[in-house]
């Protein structure tokens, strides 16, 4: 029940007044002159004001002064009851900060039309202040949460919970590992393995990926230079690039000091990226792949046929290798659609002096068919997931 507060030194007046909010339903409280209707607002903290501006004493215009200079009362709706339409007596009252005023006499729709047009609009008021204040909240939540996550990233990379698989890639026609791809894990000492398709997102959105990122190039990097020096024939190591890190203003400079630092062969290196960073900012796109070219460094464009659909963009960027998305290789058979899309890709690479990498390769009748199709080299669970260093060492050694 909302409720009233009618200040009026005429007895008749604020009688009637009273008598006829509370016919209306309001919860009324009347006072007889300005300071009793003072402490009157002070203890009930009504939902709307009417008060009489002509009192003696304490006039109506000190009560709203008092009202509005306590934070308590500040915003309740004060509506002023004239006795005649003086328009400076009307003004004075509004400058003070009164919301509405009545002259008397008014009539009961009058008086009841002006009550709820301020309940109405303390109402939207308070549900304005309302949205705001979650909206706010909701925002530093997220910004809490956010920094959360990236403590426990940076904890986790401090305390040695994360590790490089390597995914081998053979190629099609000799079935010989040509080159690995670097595959981030987070073994979380309570949840266990986490793939990076969980935390990735997260690291790239509190820009943990940059540290991380260069952790992996660091750590798998120094992988390929302990098996190179044993050997094996492995041509190139492959690590994925994140947007954030693509977009470091000093990125290929950091790459030439851990190839220097490792002594590391720029063309053992192979970044992966993916065709989402071509869009923005072509320019600059292509300014910073063409300095990793000059460094000695391939690129290969991942999950290709995912993200653009734009080809023009091939013929512009200084790529190497284009990746083939797993989800054209899953089922595919001569005469599916999948089969003209890869085939396509296949021989359109080719022709713009790309090798082509096919992703997922989960059967033997899919492996016929890229072997078929001439693709250069795959990978997939058909051949192997990704291995922990010392796992995948056991295939190199192995000589598959
Ligand atoms: P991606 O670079 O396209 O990596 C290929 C994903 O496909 C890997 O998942 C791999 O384990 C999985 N895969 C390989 N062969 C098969 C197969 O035959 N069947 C199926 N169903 N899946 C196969 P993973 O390791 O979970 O990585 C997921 C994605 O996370 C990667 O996609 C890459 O975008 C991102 N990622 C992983 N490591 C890093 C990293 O060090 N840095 C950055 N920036 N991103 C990373
Ligand atoms: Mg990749
Ligand atoms: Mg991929």
């Amino acid at each position: 029940m909302k409720k009233i507060l009618v200040i009026e030194d005429d007895r008749v007046i604020r009688e009637n007044i009273l008598k006829l909010l509370q016919a209306e339903g309001f919860e009324v409280t009347g006072a007889s002159n300005g300071s009793q209707g003072l402490s009157a607002a002070m203890s009930n903290l009504p939902d709307v004001i009417l008060c009489d501006v002509m009192m003696p004493e304490l006039d109506g215009y000190g009560v709203l002064v008092a009202l509005r200079s306590n934070p308590a009362t500040a915003t309740v709706p004060f509506v002023f009851l004239t006795g005649k339409a003086e328009r400076s007596e009307v003004r004075q009252g509004m400058e003070l900060g009164a919301d509405d005023y009545l002259t008397k006499p008014f009539s009961k729709a009058e008086l009841v039309g002006a009550i709820s047009s301020r309940l109405k609009k303390q109402a939207a008021l308070a549900e304005q202040q309302y949205n705001l204040r979650s909206s706010s909240e909701l925002v530093q939540d997220a910004a809490d949460k956010l920094e959360q996550i990236k403590t426990s990233l940076c904890d986790a990379l401090e305390r040695e919970e994360f590790q490089v698989y390597y995914q081998p890639q053979v190629n099609v026609q000799s079935g010989k590992i040509v080159s690995a791809e670097a595959l981030v894990r987070w073994l979380h000492p309570e949840k266990g393995l986490i793939s990076p398709a969980e935390f990735i997102p997260d690291a790239e959105e509190t820009g943990f990926i940059v540290q991380l990122g260069e952790w992996v190039l660091r750590t798998a990097c120094k992988q390929m230079q302990v098996w190179q020096n044993a050997g094996f024939p492995l041509q190139q190591v492959a690590v994925n690039l994140s947007p954030r890190q693509f977009h470091q203003p000093d990125l290929s400079s950091r790459v030439a000091q851990i190839l220097a630092e490792i002594g590391l062969e720029a063309s053992s290196l192979e970044l992966e990226l993916t065709e989402s960073l071509m869009v923005q900012d072509a320019d600059r796109a292509i300014a910073t792949l063409q300095q990793l070219k000059d460094l000695g460094v391939s690129i290969s464009i991942d999950d290709f046929g995912t993200g653009y659909s734009s080809l023009s963009y091939l013929t512009q960027y200084p790529f190497d290798t284009l990746k083939i998305d797993r989800c054209f290789i899953s089922n595919i058979t001569d005469g599916c659609t999948n089969a003209a899309i890869v085939k396509a890709i296949i021989e359109m690479a080719h022709s713009l002096c790309l090798e082509v990498i096919a992703e997922g390769v989960e059967t033997e009748s899919e492996r016929d068919f890229l072997w078929r199709y001439e693709c250069d080299a795959m990978q997939g669970y058909l051949f192997s997931p990704a291995l922990p260093a010392v796992d995948f060492e056991q295939l190199l050694m192995e000589g598959k």
